[in-house]
């Protein structure tokens, strides 16, 4: 049966009626079935290629019998292990289903109808959302090089803003902004300004210039560092991550929160991830090994990527759509970047060895056959 509308008529905020809503992959077995191939491999949402900790998955077999319960709601023996394991008080840490949650509860905590909030463009999707659907200002700086513009930021700062939005490494370029910069931002930025350092990738950083983003709330700065369990412990599916500030700030969107926001499967899982050191390890060399043989195969043939401090990389194509498209018909899904700006760039996750060979084939014959 059709939903009819005629009978009720709809109030939007315009915040609301505006947004252009962050565009869903279908189901790899969907485009399978569409496109009649088998066997596709996803390189296309920074995912960890191999997969979770099997620490992390035996506690979950634990949880499962207590599904009947609701879940711990303060997060209590996640949030001690993450005490520990980050050298805070747990009364510094709030978590969220994913990460994502906490951002939107940073922006329903403190940021009003009309008020700012200052980003990169392009940056992470979710940013502009999350703030466009409360009312407020998305105030977007475009990179330079690439890379978080932090001086013409500062200089997008009015009384209006209440928050900016560092991704480090940034998503959708893998690029990261430096101590020094960042420190100099921070020296520049209002004292009733929050400045969100969302360190989704931090685990796979190898510049010895990546800032200890925790360092900055011991010296008292408006600081809320985020990371996640959804990447380098490939945890996606579960949704769970955790920001770490003053317990001033965590107190508030403790108050903001659902009091049942992270589910058991993902609290037991993600207690348990942090024990695996070894697991992690080996994640981060893979990714070094993967990075390694991509740009190495891509300088080969001429082509430019980033340079990257994550666990995916900015190839440009010429058309990537195209190159997107072409790849999808060999059962390999990247991301194209037309929505973030970018329509001569691709973003590509580090698979597998065996996935990385299986989209660089894919790419060498696209090229070959002059797609590209
Ligand atoms: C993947 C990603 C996250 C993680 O989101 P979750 O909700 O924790 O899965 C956060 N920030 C950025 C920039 C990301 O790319």
């Amino acid at each position: 049966m059709p939903a009819k509308t005629k009978k009720f008529k709809l109030s939007v905020p315009k915040g609301i009626a505006t947004l252009v809503p962050y565009p869903p992959g279908k189901p790899i077995e969907e485009l399978e079935r569409e496109l009649g191939i088998k066997g596709s491999i996803k390189l296309a949402s920074n995912e960890n290629p191999l997969g979770p900790s099997l620490k992390a998955l035996d506690a979950v077999k634990g949880a499962l019998k207590n599904l009947n319960r609701y879940p711990d709601g303060a997060c209590f023996y996640l949030k001690k292990r993450l005490a520990e394991f980050l050298g805070v008080g747990a009364d510094m840490l709030v978590t969220g289903n994913g990460s994502n949650e906490i951002i939107e509860l940073l922006v329903r905590t403190f940021l009003k109808k009309g008020e700012e909030a200052v980003m990169g463009e392009p940056s992470f999707a979710v940013y502009p959302l999350a703030v466009q659907a409360a009312g407020g200002v998305a105030v977007r700086v475009p990179l330079k090089d690439f890379t978080m513009d932090l001086k013409a930021m500062a200089r997008r700062i009015t009384p209006k803003t209440r928050l900016v939005f560092i991704a480090n490494p940034n998503n959708p370029t893998g690029t990261i902004v430096k101590e020094a910069e960042l420190r100099r931002f921070l020296d520049r930025t209002p004292e009733n300004v929050i400045v969100c350092i969302d360190e989704a990738y931090c685990e796979f950083v190898t510049s010895a210039e990546f800032p200890d983003s925790l360092a900055y709330l011991k010296e008292g700065r408006a600081v809320i560092v985020l990371r996640t369990f959804s990447k380098v412990y490939g945890l996606a599916g579960l949704r769970v991550g955790y920001g770490v500030s003053h317990p001033a700030v965590i107190a508030y969107l403790d108050r903001v929160r659902q009091p049942f926001n992270v589910n058991s499967l993902a609290q037991a899982a993600a207690t348990a991830a942090l024990d695996d050191v070894e697991h992690v390890k080996r994640v981060r060399e893979n990714n070094i090994q993967g990075l390694s043989y991509l740009f190495g195969e891509f300088s080969k043939m001429g082509y430019a990527c980033v340079p990257t401090e994550a666990n995916f990389f900015l190839v440009k194509v010429g058309d990537g759509e195209a190159v997107y498209k072409a790849l999808l018909k060999e059962g390999v899904i990247v991301r194209p970047l037309k929505n973030y700006g970018l329509p001569e760039h691709i973003r590509v996750t580090v698979g597998t060895q065996t996935e990385n060979r299986r989209f660089m084939d894919a790419f060498m014959m696209i090229a070959a056959e002059g797609a590209v």
